[in-house]
């Protein structure tokens, strides 16, 4: 169905951050499938992984023990400091059982309509409770009646959840991303989280961080939380957990962890065999080849020069992000930048209109970092004096 205006190129096959197009042109790949493919692709651990886990077991269901899914729920936990947790197949199917979680707790308390804070210019997914919790009118459009039990904020304004706190008592969480994805790249300040922890701590709810974009390294910690110094108690995860292999995850920490019981949730296929091992090579090359730490010193380097050439533009009005999650915003549109970048044979991206986004992989050279960043800054220089 035409749900995407797919640009006219199609790729036969990629090589860490290249891929190749049929002509056998190649393209730098600055996006990583949306922040999916931080190993790059055709990455051999996660290729090794999958190949042989197909030829040995690919799902079983589960109704039986899977040992893959057991080891990397003790993995993510291990690096997430969580206590358990739920597989799915993708982010909206993670943010759905934080969503059911979050409302199960609250009838656990005898509140019979929870209620879960969202934000304004938020991204949570296309299910219908997902893009309930999603800040943007234009996913929800055409799409009602939406799901009740939302109450939105606009993001990093404590304030405005400190009067939703004084006026409503049928909250049970709130779900927020540490870093806006799709909003634009927002980052919020200092002590957002810690001073919504300190909330959610005072009313009794719970604090679920979607690290579906932000997780697994991207912004140069393993999820992006971890610098504030707090811990959620639901967090979700999907885009690179899998390096391209669908994998979601719903992990949870202390009674958080202990409100689904049997028959409360499920999925056929999440946490399959298969999966699993891609997840595990995922977590165990990010680990073996110190890429968390490596994407921290790359979002420097790249933010850097950005800064450097583009700062002081008339035109461009912010440069943000978070390790390799970066964002250019301009003074006006700017989606025609991806078709001029794809002439350059360069893969990025344009979202919330104005913000041009970058997910590199994790395992760019210094050469190819910079490459991304001459070429980009060339081609908001040309674009802004063009349109001016
Ligand atoms: C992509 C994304 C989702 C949705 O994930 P899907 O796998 O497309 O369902 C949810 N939240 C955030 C922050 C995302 O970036």
């Amino acid at each position: 169905m035409k749900t995407y205006q797919p640009l006219p190129v199609s790729f036969t096959h990629g090589e860490g951050p290249y891929l190749f197009d049929h002509d056998g042109e190649r393209y730098l790949d600055a996006l990583s499938g949306i922040a999916v493919c931080g190993l790059g692709h055709a990455h051999p651990a996660v290729g090794d992984a999958i190949c042989a886990q197909s030829r040995r077991l690919l799902h079983t269901s589960n109704l039986y023990q899977i040992d893959q899914q057991e080891q990397l729920a003790d993995e993510l936990c291990r690096v997430a400091a969580m206590d358990r947790v739920f597989f799915a197949n993708s982010g909206a199917e993670a943010n759905e059982a934080a969503l059911k979680l979050a409302r199960l707790y609250g009838h656990g308390k005898g509140i019979d309509t929870p209620q879960v804070i969202v934000t304004e210019g938020s991204f949570h997914g296309r299910t219908l409770a997902t893009l309930t919790a999603t800040g943007n009118r234009r996913i929800q459009a055409g799409f009602e009646p939406l799901v009740p039990g939302f109450l939105r904020a606009p993001y990093d304004d404590l304030d405005a959840i400190r009067t939703i706190a004084a006026n409503s008592t049928s909250v049970v969480a709130v779900l927020v991303e540490p870093v806006t994805g799709e909003g634009g790249v927002r980052v919020p300040a200092p002590g957002y989280l810690g001073e919504l922890r300190t909330l959610c701590d005072q009313y009794g709810w719970l604090l679920m961080l979607d690290e579906i974009q932000t997780g697994m390294g991207r912004t140069g910690q393993w999820f992006a939380h971890q610098d504030s110094g707090i811990q959620p108690d639901v967090m979700t995860l999907a885009k690179g957990l899998g390096n391209g292999v669908p994998i979601g995850a719903c992990l949870a920490r202390g009674a958080a962890a202990d409100i689904f019981q049997p028959g409360n949730h499920g999925s056929t296929f999440g946490g399959n065999p298969l999966s699993a091992s891609a997840a595990l090579a995922v977590l165990h090359t990010l680990e073996q080849e110190q890429l968390v730490a490596r994407a921290a010193q790359l979002g420097e380097r790249m933010r850097t020069q950005f800064e450097q050439r583009l700062a002081t533009l008339d035109g461009v009005t912010s440069i943000r992000g978070k390790g390799l999650m970066l964002g250019i915003e301009l003074d006006r549109p700017c989606g025609e930048l991806v078709t001029q970048a794809l002439q350059r044979k360069l893969l990025i991206n344009v979202t919330a209109a104005t913000v041009v986004r970058l997910l590199p992989p994790l395992i760019l050279t210094d050469e190819q970092a910079d490459h991304i960043c001459s070429t980009v800054c060339e081609l908001i220089e040309r674009f802004l004096e063009a349109s001016s």
